[in-house]
């Protein structure tokens, strides 16, 4: 991710994100839900939204979920996202 890109979040993500620098995870600070991820505007969940901040709305892929590589489900550095088949 570009510092453009960085910087082109909006203030109420980057306000709820420890945002540490370009390749490290970004704790969420925000509300937690009970399965343990952050949780976004309108019942988001915080990487989802980390996710469409940066890649658009598209859906993700049929039988696909988004997870964090690094395992840390409160990670919502869109770096840290791929999108995994199953659960
Ligand atoms: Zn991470």
């Amino acid at each position: 991710m570009t510092a453009r890109a960085l910087s082109s979040l909006p203030p109420d993500f980057v306000s709820q994100a420890r945002i540490a620098g370009p390749e490290a995870c970004w704790p969420w600070l925000g509300e937690v839900s009970s399965w343990g991820y952050g949780v976004g505007p309108r019942g988001v969940p915080a990487h989802v939204w980390a996710w469409r901040l940066t890649h658009g709305d598209a859906p993700l892929r049929k039988g696909y979920r988004l997870a964090q590589t690094c395992g840390n489900r409160l990670c919502v550095n869109p770096k840290h996202l791929r999108q995994r088949k199953g659960w």
